[in-house]
């Protein structure tokens, strides 16, 4: 493309509008992480800034690389009211994949002499890879009670407890979810698949709380050093990827009808007021909750585990975020508040203290940010900031990012000698794939801890925790 990148701040990079950009592109990252970026993800966000109705800036977060359409580590608002759009490549096609923190009231010392048995009955007990299915078969009534339900369904299906409800977003029930716009295809897809973290990517991870930076926040979070916490990972499955790959043709076929001129088809969308736009929201809303819905109850699997394997435990819920969503929001924009479409596409919402969307008891202090980094290395418990507002629509990073892709890791690791390796440093790995888990080479991820040091530098979201992992059942 023709743009220039510009250094703006130590932390904040910008494409200033050329051809038919309509707002500027705006990275997030330190030098390093520019450099290491590859160019694509500065041509997407270009592409993305010259979509109908786009306000502000096209934002990357510091993990961003190249993704179908969007970069992942991609945010963009766009107002309906100028003719703003909404595109099932700016939400992705994993529709509100996400991770969840439970903490579990047990400290490093009560898991260490168990941590081989925990992996083994966690592997045992929640099923994870390619095509893998759950003990749950959903009949159509199920299906249209957990399209509409989310996480709220399977409680009420006996998964896990109201409690959990308060600490997931949407307090775990995405409104304006439309069953009737989910095709056949995706509910036949998703009928025995609830409850599977599925592959690659996806993990559940058990962690010790290695470090505290912000003491008040890790309080207010029920975090303390050596404590053991949990993060889920993983999205809608089958179901969310027949969606977002059905939509997407849709709306590459309707652009002409729409009048929208697409930079690149990947960029396929339709104006958020119109019949497709309409559909597709209440299509990816139902995939909300069969995101929100799967992590629910992969968590009531794993307290099975826990129950079972160190029966002292207490697995409660800190939050449950999503990072593949477009939600509409409140935010200010020159001055005034506009309800907005914000796509986020491999990025967090990050909401800052105060949010009126934050459950009651962590109002105060922000809402939790969980930034995995990889199986082998630190991740990370951030909080949203005030300023994140005027950043960000309040987004922040999702992970390290991809540094390399799954085939050019698959050539440099053995899945099998990383698993040894990984157990000599007193991490389990559990993976029905040793081809997964070469793919996922904690060496072929960025570096986390410069990815979060810049979210935080540049004001997107504030450290609070670090945490490191111990057992991994990995997709
Ligand atoms: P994505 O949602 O884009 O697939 O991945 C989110 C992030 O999760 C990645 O950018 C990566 O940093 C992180 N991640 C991937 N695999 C693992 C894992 O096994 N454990 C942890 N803690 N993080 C991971
Ligand atoms: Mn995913
Ligand atoms: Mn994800």
């Amino acid at each position: 493309g023709e743009y220039t990148l510009q250094r703006e701040s130590e932390f904040a990079w910008r494409i200033d509008p050329t051809g038919k950009m309509r707002v500027p592109g705006v990275v997030y990252a330190d030098e390093s992480l520019i450099e290491g970026m590859d160019d694509k993800v500065f041509e997407q966000l270009a592409n993305v800034a010259s979509l109908p109705g786009i306000v502000q800036a096209a934002y990357a977060m510091p993990d961003a690389h190249w993704g179908y359409g969007f970069p992942i580590g991609g945010v963009a608002a766009f107002d309906p009211d100028e003719g703003g759009v909404v595109s099932a490549g700016g939400v992705g096609f994993d529709i509100s994949c996400g991770v969840r923190c439970l903490r579990t009231g047990l400290t490093v010392d009560d898991i260490e002499p168990h941590k081989k048995k925990l992996a083994d009955q966690l592997y045992k007990h929640i099923p994870v890879g390619v095509g893998s299915t759950g003990r749950i078969h959903l009949n159509d009534k199920g299906m249209q009670g957990m399209l509409r339900g989310g996480a709220r369904w399977a409680v009420e299906q006996g998964f896990g407890n109201p409690e959990d409800l308060e600490h997931i977003e949407e307090r775990g029930c995405m409104a304006g979810a439309d069953p009737a716009e989910v095709s056949d295809r995706a509910r036949k897809r998703q009928q025995d698949e609830m409850g599977t973290l599925g592959s690659g990517n996806h993990y559940l991870e058990v962690q010790r709380v290695a470090e505290i930076y912000d003491r008040n926040t890790a309080a207010a979070f029920g975090l303390q050093v050596d404590d053991v916490v949990i993060f889920i990972h993983c999205g809608s499955r089958g179901l969310g990827h027949q969606i977002g790959t059905e939509f997407l043709k849709y709306m590459v076929l309707a652009a002409s009808q729409h009048k929208i001129e697409l930079p690149d088809r990947e960029l396929a969308c339709a104006p958020i007021n119109s019949e497709l736009g309409q559909a597709y929201l209440g299509a990816m809303r139902a995939g909300i909750n069969c995101a929100l819905a799967n992590r629910q109850i992969i968590t009531h699997l794993t307290r099975e585990v826990f129950a079972d394997v160190l029966p002292k435990a207490d697995l409660t819920l800190l939050f449950d975020v999503s990072h593949n969503t477009c939600k509409v929001e409140a935010h200010r924009v020159q001055g005034g508040e506009r309800k907005l479409y914000v796509h986020r596409k491999g990025a967090t919402r990050a909401f800052g203290p105060g949010h009126p969307e934050i459950p009651e008891t962590l109002r105060a202090v922000g809402q939790p940010v969980l930034i995995g980094g990889s199986m082998g290395t630190e991740s990370h418990v951030l909080v949203g900031t005030e300023q994140g507002a005027d950043l960000s629509f309040h987004s922040a990073c999702h992970g390290a990012g991809r540094a390399m892709s799954r085939h050019q890791a698959s050539k440099q690791w053995r899945g099998r000698s990383l698993v040894d390796e990984l157990a000599e440093r007193g991490i389990q790995i559990r993976s029905p794939s040793m081809r997964g888990v070469a793919e996922e080479a904690p060496g072929a991820y960025k570096d986390v801890r410069a990815v979060v040091d810049a979210a935080e530098k540049a004001g997107l979201a504030r450290k609070v925790a670090r945490l490191e992992p111990h057992v991994c059942v990995k997709g």
